[in-house]
């Protein structure tokens, strides 16, 4: 299982898988990415193989340099397209590595207020939360600021906001993620192999950080939402 982002100059679909391929040797049940495209989110997922999603994007593409992919390995909900991530309103899409321990109360409070779900996943309530934010008017930063603190469990996050198409969100706690830098373009990926044909120029957010990461390059805080600085590094990892 594995996740990549990137905000970037050029189309991001073909990198994104590639990126996927890279984390294969993880294992995986099925895979998707959504980018973001003409003012909207463009999302395609396939059960099985990386192929099943390569076959899934030929038929019909997902253009635009910005976006995110994950390969899941299932723990809540069976192995299928529907539960295949990334999850999403219309608004926020949402890839995640782990478990969400407290999906089953955070899932009552979206169900009482009248919102439903799509997929049996524990990962689907994350990005509701969120996206309940958003359309209360809330900032991307103030939504996933808020809502990472109620998670518990084990998570990498990777987060696309369709009225905010030049940035992306990633988060830690238990499972690894990187930032790689590069021209005019960054990256968020589970490791520095993911992201080697891209970049060799990666941080690595400590236990409980979260990033913002723009055409630019990435602003990090920490569990506390205090921003901070984290030390980049040449990565050995060959394209
Ligand atoms: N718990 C999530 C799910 O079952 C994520 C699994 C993973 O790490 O890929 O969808």
């Amino acid at each position: 299982c594995g996740i990549i982002g990137i905000v970037g100059k050029e189309a991001v679909a073909d990198r994104l898988v590639d990126g996927l391929r890279r984390m294969e040797y993880r294992g995986y049940d099925s895979a998707g990415v959504c980018t973001i495209h003409d003012g909207e989110l463009v999302r395609r997922r396939a059960e099985g193989k990386l192929n099943n999603l390569v076959v899934e994007l030929a038929a019909n593409p997902a253009p635009g340099n910005v976006g995110i992919a994950h390969t899941r390995w299932a723990t809540h909900g069976a192995p299928t397209a529907k539960n295949a991530h990334p999850h999403a309103t219309p608004f926020v899409a949402l890839v995640h590595n782990g478990i969400i321990e407290n999906f089953k109360e955070l899932r009552a409070e979206l169900a009482d207020a009248g919102r439903t779900l799509e997929s049996d996943t524990d990962t689907e309530v994350v990005v509701q939360h969120i996206s309940w934010l958003v359309e209360q008017g809330k900032s991307p930063e103030e939504a996933v600021g808020e809502v990472l603190p109620r998670l518990r469990g084990a998570f990498a996050l990777a987060i696309a906001f369709r009225d905010h198409p030049g940035i992306l969100i990633g988060a830690r706690r238990g499972s690894p993620l990187v930032v790689g830098y590069g021209e005019g373009e960054t990256y968020i990926g589970s490791d520095a192999l993911a992201l080697a044909p891209l970049t060799q120029q990666i941080t690595y957010l400590e236990e409980g950080d979260w990033v913002v990461i723009d055409h630019d390059g990435a602003t990090i805080r920490d569990e506390a939402n205090e921003p901070v600085e984290r030390q980049v590094q040449t990565s050995g990892a060959s394209a």
